[in-house]
């Protein structure tokens, strides 16, 4: 387990992370989520003790990162956001290389070829690493953080710079990860870290802003709620019944199905359920309901109200 207390990391004047905490559990994949600049890559250097913070504790299984930083780096499999290379190096060799490295104790053959199989990366393990394909560099790299089969993975923006398909597989990848290890993911991508991860952290300006279950995330901290419906009738006629109903707040419709068939999105005040009402408005109207979901905000619009820039009272950001 990774426990994260009250990171602060300043350089000069920035604050390029203040006071961060969170915990990240064995058998889940963190996404790290953020714009360029919030403090990610900070956070992940400081965890996986490449770099000192200025205040706070990490740590792994228990293990202080700085007190008792060799039991706790034996814990993290990192992969850093410019991970150095061997480029003269065959995949294999690289591997071994690591395995020596890390003073792993795990029958070096068998380890080796478990981690290159879940990688994908065993039909080029004797190629020279220059030679490989983006794509194929980066499975090293998750490959090489695996290697001790250490408890904590980290990687930081490992999709960046792959094409679609490189992308898709590499987060199957990660997921697979999630089932034994922790693994902390960060991303700037929103729809990628919804896809993989079991819990997101939000990170702006340095500061956590969300840390929540991913299909909880939409709900927070928003003060409008939405519903989407499908409903059969003329539009003017629904809108102006949907309009009339306590608590809606805005109502567009945002699809035509058919001539008489159009999806609707109602905002509404949090705190009142406005279902019952919407149901009566429309029977009343005469426009049945083919379909009706709770949605909240889409979570594009979450992380864009989460990670809006705040400015400070002496002007300029932070
Ligand atoms: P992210 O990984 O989320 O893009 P970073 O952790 O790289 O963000 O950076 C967070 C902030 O700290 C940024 O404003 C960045 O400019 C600043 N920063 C990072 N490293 C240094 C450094 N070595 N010296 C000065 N400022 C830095
Ligand atoms: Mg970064």
């Amino acid at each position: 387990m990774v426990e994260v207390k009250n990171l602060v990391k300043t350089y000069g004047k920035i604050n390029a992370v203040s006071d961060i905490s969170f915990t990240a559990n064995v058998g889940e994949v963190l996404g790290f989520l953020g714009p360029n600049g919030a403090g990610k890559s900070t956070t992940m250097n400081i965890i996986a003790g490449y770099l000192s913070a200025t205040s706070g504790t990490v740590t792994i299984d228990g293990f202080d990162i700085v007190d008792d930083a060799m039991e706790a780096k034996k814990r993290i499999g990192y992969l850093p956001e410019m991970p150095p290379v061997y480029q003269d190096m065959t995949v294999i060799k690289y591997l071994e290389f690591m395995y020596g490295l890390k003073k792993v104790t795990l029958p070096k053959e068998e380890h080796l070829a478990e981690i290159m199989k879940l990688c994908g990366i065993d039909v080029i393990k004797n190629r020279l690493i220059r030679n490989l394909s983006k794509g194929f560099k980066q499975r090293v790299g998750v490959a090489q953080a695996l290697v001790g089969n250490p408890p904590v993975i980290i990687l930081d923006e490992p999709t960046v710079g792959l094409d679609p398909k490189q992308i898709i597989d590499m987060r199957a990848l990660i997921k697979n990860l999630g089932k034994k290890h922790a693994v902390i993911f960060s991303s700037h991508v929103l729809s990628e870290v919804s896809a993989v991860c079991d819990r997101i952290v939000v990170i702006s300006q340095g500061k956590i802003v969300a840390d929540e279950a991913t299909d909880k995330i939409a709900y927070m901290k928003s003060d409008e709620m939405r519903l989407l419906l499908t409903v059969e009738g003329n539009s003017a006629t629904v809108i102006s019944a949907l309009s009339s109903v306590d608590g809606v707040t805005k109502v567009r419709r945002s699809d035509r199905q058919n001539d008489n068939v159009c999806d609707y999105n109602v905002e509404y005040k949090k705190d009142v359920d406005v279902r019952a009402g919407v149901f009566r408005a429309l029977s009343k109207a005469g426009c049945p309901i083919l379909q009706m979901k709770d949605a909240g905000l889409s979570l594009e619009e979450m992380f864009l109200k989460l990670t809006a820039p705040t400015y400070s009272d002496k002007g300029g950001k932070r």
